[in-house]
């Protein structure tokens, strides 16, 4: 009988993160300040605490992760390595399809992995409050949650008409403490602009982070920062647990190879935090395909530009290197939420420069297709991000059947999708459509960078 349910024990955790940043052939480019040089760590420090700036701008390859951050994790970590032999019989496919299962943390996707370590160093810092900005709950809901365990109080920005459309995260985010408030809000000034202007409006991803930002930067008592969910460098760095994990669970399955990892990507957390240890052995020689899965509505990697751009559309983070749509750029509805981000992590974004990762895009309905196929296999029923990922896996593991190869294939569970129903209503109801970006429209939303500073 094949194990399919590969655990590690609690002292078998990885006891570093691994930073990609120290392996790359050619150095990252550094992000920018208004003046178009580059920022200086202590540009950042009304934003972020000084300890987690320090993780954001190393280069160190193994940083150890704190005993009371490992303590924090062992509520769901190490996380589950599990075979898909039921959807493998299913595609009748000699590949060996194997997922890390990240759906199991309280908050129920990998999210939860870097909140508590910002939580944590904020703490440490002297901090007291943290602000963020969410949209459809994921991040708010896993960043209060971490905010409870250290004793931080946590405000969250969610864009208006999310907080209209699903209140069961934002009831999540106020069992763990968390004060979920609806943006565009009357608590900031760039809130209270917005609705001076435009009462009804539906709010943005842009707005909430503006006003998160604001209220952190503007406390003077200095007790207040920002906390972002994905994209940046230390973001990257807390997620590679995931796998660091891996590799130990497939040794202990026998696999010495893997052929391929997938991962979907929005802000790149999810994806970097499964392939990035596997980025490294690329780099010195292993075969494999690293492939980042992203959807056809807001296709960053495989349709952005490589370019300098902001990281919200009110332009107050940096200016990032980074595959982009353009900051003001507006992606269609569709259900994957955390996948609708312009940018992406500059770390992904110079892998997939460098050849390292191969990125590719799916439509809505693929995905859900994909998700429905899972469902009525494996039994669980995954968050429509993470569908992504699988409808990836399926398709390598056709090709695997085409080539009659028995392939290694690996893939990121991000998360369950139990609280995202109402897209799979929608998708059972026929009701869905697929939205493929017109050229016009990400040309038009390009112009938005062609004053910023060439890469
Ligand atoms: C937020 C989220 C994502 C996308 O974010 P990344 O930073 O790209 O990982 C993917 N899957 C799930 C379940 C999420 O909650």
């Amino acid at each position: 009988m094949d194990q399919i349910k590969i655990n590690l024990s609690e002292d078998q955790i990885p006891r570093q993160w691994y930073n990609l940043a120290a392996d790359f052939k050619t150095p990252v480019k550094p992000p920018l300040g208004p003046d178009g040089n580059p920022i200086s760590p202590d540009m950042l420090s009304k934003v972020f605490p000084m300890n987690i700036i320090e993780q954001e701008v190393s280069t160190e390859r193994w940083i150890d992760i704190p005993e009371e951050i490992l303590e924090m994790l062992y509520r769901w970590r190490p996380a589950p390595l599990r075979r898909a032999i039921y959807l493998e019989k299913h595609l009748k496919t000699p590949a060996k399809i194997y997922y890390k299962d990240e759906s199991l943390s309280p908050a129920g996707s990998h999210k939860p992995n870097t909140a508590v370590a910002q939580a944590w160093y904020n703490k440490q810092f002297g901090i007291k409050k943290l602000t963020t900005e969410t949209g459809a709950g994921q991040w708010g809901s896993a960043l209060s949650f971490a905010c409870s365990l250290v004793g931080l109080e946590c405000t969250v920005f969610m864009v208006r008409i999310s907080f209209d459309q699903k209140p069961f995260r934002k009831t999540l985010m106020r069992v763990w403490g968390g004060n979920c408030i609806p943006s565009p809000s009357d608590q900031t000034a760039a809130g209270r602009q917005i609705l001076s202007e435009n009462p009804d409006t539906p709010g943005s991803l842009g707005i909430a982070i503006s006003e998160a930002i604001e209220m952190a930067v503007s406390d003077t008592t200095g007790e207040t920062r920002y906390s972002l969910g994905s994209v940046l460098n230390h973001v990257m760095l807390h997620q590679t647990i995931i796998g660091l994990e891996a590799k130990k669970q497939l040794e202990i399955v026998g696999e010495k190879k893997v052929d391929v990892v997938i991962g979907c990507a929005g802000g790149g957390s999810n994806f970097a935090g499964l392939s990035f240890p596997f980025v490294n052995d690329k780099i010195h020689g292993a075969k494999i395909d690293i492939i980042g899965v992203e959807p056809t509505a807001c296709p960053t990697l495989t349709r952005g530009a490589y370019a300098y751009d902001h990281g919200d559309i009110a332009q107050m983070t940096p200016l990032l290197a980074m595959h982009t749509l353009g900051h003001k750029f507006i992606p269609a509805p569709i259900h994957a939420g955390g996948l609708r981000y312009h940018g992406m992590a500059p770390l992904v974004s110079h892998a997939v420069c460098e050849g390292l990762i191969r990125p590719k895009a799916y439509d809505q309905i693929t995905c859900y297709k994909a998700a429905q196929t899972w469902a009525r296999t494996e039994g669980f029923v995954c968050a429509p991000e993470t569908s992504h990922a699988i409808a990836g896996a399926i398709d390598e593991a056709l090709k695997a059947k085409e080539e009659c190869k028995e392939k290694v294939i690996l893939f990121n569970y991000s998360g369950h999708g139990l609280m995202d129903l109402l897209g799979y209503e929608k998708f059972l109801n026929e009701e869905l459509s697929d939205y493929s970006l017109p050229d016009d429209v990400l040309n038009k939303s390009l112009e938005s960078i062609k004053d910023f500073p060439k890469l």
